[in-house]
């Protein structure tokens, strides 16, 4: 392919909003342009790589038997009613109506498409287990895309479903896709650092996500300087620092030595800092207490405390019952902080967020900055399990200007819910090993999920066992970016001068720089392409009329892993040659022009066989 003939505007300047460097050089190598807030064009040169993931991606998911289909993007609102996710799913779903009226979204994720087309065909265990997969164009209206195509609104995602009579059946594709997920970034080139997620609005237990480290990452990862946990924030667990009571009978009989429990002034103290310094003691010794509005809680309320006439209602007809909105207390170490998503995550709910001060007034009938869990019955408290371990306990008093001291975990009050709800930070021990957490920012690129039974319930999936019952699959759905990855890719393997593509990904595998395009070097130019191309080895050839430096740059730029200068004057040697350089290194070899084609299909061959191995 000659450069004249493709379509390939590289520029010099960067735009203004291109802050990362995939992002700059996706655009300065000519590979995409921007049609509007994250939306962006694939030019020829970035569609050739891209196709090279997606290639890369469908190789290893048929390895694995998972089987190509290809739905649409645009799908029926009303499945997207069934599962639930229609209420759900909030701003980030595009909803559009037909001439008619009738409701439609464009795709974000498939799990509703997908559970549809399996219902409908789904009759015996015999057809299970069914793994099916696309590559397809998908839709989130993100409320801040940014960093070129990391984060678009318009990308193409592998998504990959997974149904099966049982567990075992789906542990074995979720590990199959785990292994086909590692193949597949190695042979991209990327270094992915598979993590411990949390399954957050998907449901479901059992979650890893691959991410590749990142500045400008979106997650926060946890990773031990000892052995090999890494997980993300979001769900990252870490070793107790503190003893762990068996039972409520066992934390009161701690507490038998404890003087009894007693209300004191604390005069506009309200922070935990500020309190520290009152009552000289350590933030460690606080009960924090934080109130939460929860909204669309699936986990059951019936027992717990001011929950009893809480509205309580299906999104939709087939959809699990949820309670639109409920408020609890979280009652946290004082030097922590509370996880979000492991709250959200515990209570089942579409999403967790600090109350409104009215609110925090109207159920514990203080001001902020006094809530306490003793004595707190308007509405269930969830202990972090830090608090077990609490026997002598500073905490707010429900008054103004009240605290408590000597409050005991089990004596003075007892919670509603205790879990594992603290964010680990750097500096905590890893609960594998005991060894030091450091963190470290990163891009999420792929996630495998063992989704359960979430949307074959909702949506009424069922097929006869060996026995003629009925029952209900279980559910894995499997998820990859591509142009993150190809972005990841860029993020990974560049230098001052440009991309440095690995072989598997490049949009053509050997560059054809000829110093002036005419004559000789024309005619050796144009042989070697062919010789090159009948090897089944891609080629550019840049007969462009610019100067060597302008072409030499450009080269760089773009990428190509290997560069053949050809040019008079090492053709007119007793050896007639051509220059051989491999991009990522500075120093040119002299090949015999004669066998140039041969040896540089051999190194190609070699380079691609090795990453892919
Ligand atoms: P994120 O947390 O980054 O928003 P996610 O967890 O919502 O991603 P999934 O639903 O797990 O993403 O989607 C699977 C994959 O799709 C992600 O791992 C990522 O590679 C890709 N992806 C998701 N959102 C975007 C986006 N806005 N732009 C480009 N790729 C995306
Ligand atoms: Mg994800």
């Amino acid at each position: 392919m000659k450069v004249s003939a493709n379509f390939i505007p590289t520029l010099r300047e960067v735009p203004a909003d291109a802050v990362i460097v995939s992002h700059r050089l996706m655009f300065r190598a000519g590979m995409l342009r921007k049609l509007a807030n994250g939306l962006f064009a694939y030019l020829p040169l970035g569609l050739r790589s891209f196709r090279k993931v997606e290639n890369i991606i469908r190789e290893e998911m048929d390895a694995i038997g998972s089987l190509e289909i290809k739905p649409t993007v645009v799908v029926p609102g009303e499945i997207w009613k069934e599962s639930g996710r229609w209420e759900t799913m909030g701003e980030g779903l595009l909803r559009v109506k037909n001439r008619l009226g009738a409701d439609f979204v464009v795709s974000p994720t498939a799990e509703e498409a997908f559970t549809s087309l399996v219902r409908d065909e789904l009759s015996s265990y015999r057809q299970l287990p069914l793994s099916l997969y696309q590559i397809n164009t998908k839709y989130r209206d993100e409320i801040r895309p940014r960093y070129g195509v990391m984060r678009g609104r318009e990308f193409v995602m592998k998504d990959a479903y997974s149904f099966h009579t049982d567990d075992e059946s789906l542990d074995e594709t979720y590990r199959k896709m785990g292994s086909a997920y590692r193949r597949i970034f190695k042979r991209c080139g990327l270094t992915v650092i598979p993590v411990k997620a949390d399954s957050g609005a998907m449901g479901g237990s059992g979650s890893e996500e691959f991410m590749v480290e990142s500045e400008v990452g979106d997650n926060t990862l946890l990773l031990c300087k000892a052995c090999d946990y890494a997980a993300n924030v979001e769900k990252a667990g870490c070793k107790p620092d503190y003893t762990v009571p068996a039972s409520i009978e066992e934390a009161k009989a701690a507490a038998t030595s404890v003087p009894a429990i007693e209300k004191i002034d604390t005069p506009h103290v309200k922070t935990i800092e500020e309190l520290c310094g009152f009552l000289k003691t350590d933030a460690k010794k606080f009960i924090k207490t934080l109130i939460y509005k929860a909204v669309n809680v699936e986990l059951d309320l019936n027992t717990a405390p001011g929950c009893s006439k809480l509205e309580r209602k299906s999104p939709s007809p087939g959809a699990p019952a949820v309670y639109p909105a409920a408020f609890f207390a979280v009652a946290i170490r004082g030097d922590l902080d509370v996880n979000e998503v492991k709250l959200a995550a515990l209570l089942k709910a579409g999403e967790v967020t600090l109350a409104a001060d009215t609110d925090v007034e109207r159920f514990t009938g203080a001001p902020v900055g006094f809530a306490g869990p003793v004595g707190l019955n308007s509405i269930p408290v969830i202990a972090d399990e830090t608090i077990t371990a609490l026997n002598d306990a500073v905490t707010g008093a429900l008054e103004k200007d009240k605290h408590y001291q000597h409050a005991a975990y089990g004596r003075d009050f007892t919670p509603w819910l205790t879990a594992d709800v603290r964010i680990v930070k750097a500096g905590d021990r890893c609960s594998v090993c005991g060894g030091e957490l450091y963190e470290k920012k990163g891009n999420e690129l792929g996630h495998i999920f063992k989704l359960g039974y979430k949307y074959t319930k909702s949506m009424n999936v069922s097929y006869l066992d060996e026995d003629g019952k009925s029952r209900t699959p279980t559910m894995g759905c499997y998820g990859i970016g591509l142009d993150r990855t190809l972005a990841s890719v860029i993020e990974e393997h560049h230098d001052d001068a440009g991309i440095i593509w690995p072989l598997t990904i490049a949009p053509y595998h050997v560059i054809i720089v000829p110093i002036k395009y005419e004559g000789a070097v024309k005619t050796a130019a144009d042989d070697l392409a062919a010789a090159l191309e009948r090897f089944g080895v891609e080629v550019l050839l840049d007969d462009r009329n610019e100067r060597p430096g302008v072409k030499f740059n450009d080269a760089d730029l773009l990428g190509i892993p290997y560069r053949v200068v050809v040019g008079d004057k090492n053709l007119s040697l007793p050896q007639p040659s051509v220059e051989v350089k491999w991009r990522s290194e500075k120093e040119n070899r002299l090949v015999d022009v004669s066998k140039a084609a041969e040896e540089l299909a051999g190194l190609v061959c070699a380079e691609l066989e090795k990453l892919n191995s």
